[in-house]
């Protein structure tokens, strides 16, 4: 007989994720994979090292949102591509959080990649890929019976919160969050409802531009074929120093951008217009 330990059967597998069960009641093993999609899964392909880079990052940035008193699913590292974290009912919302203008924001609205928006602007869309995310408002997330309204006042003050801290982390390694995408989940203390950040914080779910450059340093590049993907994820985990043998994999530079982070003001961001904005 074999002594070899059959391999785990994942009890939910997602586009970038495996969930597996934990070994306390509660909890979950999460598993980062290499694999990426986009456009609903439209677009497939691997990135090398992706799930390393994401599993380090995630950990990293949720272990400082919990120092900050947001709460998050997010229990202890386990290795290099899996954590443990609390096993939470997932309230099918993305939260969408943009400080400037990109991506679908951009096209739906006609603005130029890279405007600032002034103030956070919050959005929501179904977590529904049958459906292919679509944005919804607090009015059908409540005629839905989603979530209650209590609920979402807690979902978008954490929402809030994590961006403005996160702006201000990142803008100290020489990046500008332009946007990111984050997931709640509820869990239950006895008859008590707690709101926690679940999924993940990664250059998969979060916009990220170099403050210098404006080179993107996230899924954008492998949505547009801008190539240099994991070159820019590793700068990112590079910068944030959360993967410290990274000189054996590391690169000097993707789109002739990795250079030191700004140290002074940030210029203005906008790039080259996409398409006209309207005039109401
Ligand atoms: P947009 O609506 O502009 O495509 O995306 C806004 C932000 O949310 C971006 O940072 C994007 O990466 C993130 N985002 C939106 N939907 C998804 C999704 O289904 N999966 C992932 N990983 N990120 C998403």
């Amino acid at each position: 007989m074999s002594s070899k330990t059959p391999p785990k059967t994942p009890i939910y597998e997602g586009k970038a994720k495996k969930l597996f069960e934990g070994p306390e009641p509660g909890t979950l093993i999460q598993h980062f994979k290499d694999d990426a999609t986009a456009f609903n899964a439209k677009k497939k392909g691997t990135i090398q090292g992706k799930g390393i880079i994401n599993n380090k990052i995630s950990e990293f940035l949720m272990s400082r949102l919990n120092d900050m008193g947001i709460p998050t699913h997010f229990i202890r590292s386990i290795n290099m591509r899996e954590q443990l974290v609390r096993a939470v009912d997932i309230v099918p919302v993305e939260v969408i959080v943009r400080n400037y203008a990109a991506g679908s924001f951009a096209e739906r609205f006609g603005a130029f990649e890279g405007e600032s928006l002034g103030s956070p602007l919050m959005e929501f869309c179904l977590k529904d890929d049958r459906l292919g995310d679509p944005f919804i408002s607090e009015d059908h997330i409540f005629a839905f019976g989603i979530a209650q309204p209590e609920e979402m006042d807690e979902i978008r003050h954490y929402a809030l919160r994590i961006n403005d801290i996160l702006s201000g982390l990142f803008y100290g390694h020489g990046i500008r969050l332009i946007d990111l995408k984050l997931e709640f989940g509820r869990f239950y203390e006895g008859e008590h409802e707690i709101i926690v950040l679940a999924d993940e914080i990664s250059p998969d779910t979060c916009r990220l531009w170099d403050l210098n450059t404006n080179d993107k340093m996230d899924k954008d590049r492998f949505r547009r074929d801008l190539g240099k993907t994991e070159e820019a994820y590793r700068e990112v985990a590079r910068r944030l120093g959360v993967l410290p043998n990274m000189s054996v994999v590391e690169t000097p530079s993707f789109g002739g951008a990795a250079k030191k982070p700004a140290k002074g003001k940030a210029t203005k961001v906008a790039t080259k217009p996409k398409a006209k904005p309207k005039k109401k």
